[in-house]
């Protein structure tokens, strides 16, 4: 983490540290009304369309007001004591996407790798933090999930969020690849991809490709939060 990132994220638990991400009562970093929207039964979160190749997309809230609050403290002001409420909900998405017969049989979590220039930034990498509290709740409820941060950004990426769905599908084609390290690791086994929003599913798309390149067996997205916007096809 570099020192300014930091002595930002020191700044913003001094001015912030006492109120809720979500709401911003007064209390801990996530209070108890905003940790029950976590808590909702994880359901299928298919976005319309869907991106070709997205195998099933499972999140665990819509992605706005307290949820969307909890997901930004957490990723860009580096409000760390969120990473266990947001792990959990990552997990409780997890454990429905993996069918129950793989249960037993040992799974890959691979989280959605972020640029590294936005890890510096940021100074720390929000979903790889949350895949780790992920993987180990769900060993402790006796998944055999291990978390495989599999994937890198090869090339450079522009900014979805400024992108629409066609310049997102264009920006993304290609985008990931494996790390040598974790080829070997890949082949014949169950993953799932893991992200804190899923929007147009176009990342995790690409995530899921370049994992089923590699020989992974990729049964589906698990994410916190998604987008509940639909994205007409353009004309
Ligand atoms: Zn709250």
């Amino acid at each position: 983490m570099s020192l300014f990132s930091e002595l930002a994220n020191a700044f913003y638990d001094l001015v912030f540290g006492g109120q809720c991400a979500g709401c911003g009562a007064d209390g801990q970093a996530a209070c108890a009304a905003c940790r029950r929207r976590l808590r909702s039964t994880p359901r299928e979160c298919r976005p319309v369309p869907s991106p070709v190749g997205l195998p099933r997309p499972v999140c665990v809230a819509d992605y706005d007001g307290a949820v969307r609050g909890l997901l930004l403290g957490h990723k860009e002001h580096g409000r760390y004591a969120l990473s266990r409420v947001l792990g959990d909900a990552l997990a409780a998405a997890v454990a429905v996407v993996v069918p129950p017969g793989e249960r037993e049989a040992p799974y890959l979590l691979v989280p959605v790798p972020s640029r590294p220039g936005m890890v510096r930034r940021r100074g720390h990498d929000p979903v790889l933090r949350m895949a780790r509290v992920a993987a180990a709740r769900l060993r402790r409820r006796g998944h055999r999930a291990r978390l495989l941060p599999a994937l890198r950004v090869v090339r450079r990426l522009r900014d979805q969020s400024e992108l629409d769905a066609a310049g997102r599908t264009a920006n993304l084609a290609g985008a990931f690849g494996v790390w040598p390290r974790a080829a070997g690791e890949l082949e014949g086994r169950f993953a799932v991809v893991v992200d804190d929003i899923l929007t147009t599913g176009e990342t995790a798309a690409e995530a899921t490709r370049a994992l089923r390149e590699a020989g992974a067996r990729v049964v589906g997205v698990a994410t916190v939060a998604a987008t509940t916007r639909r994205f007409p096809p353009r004309s």
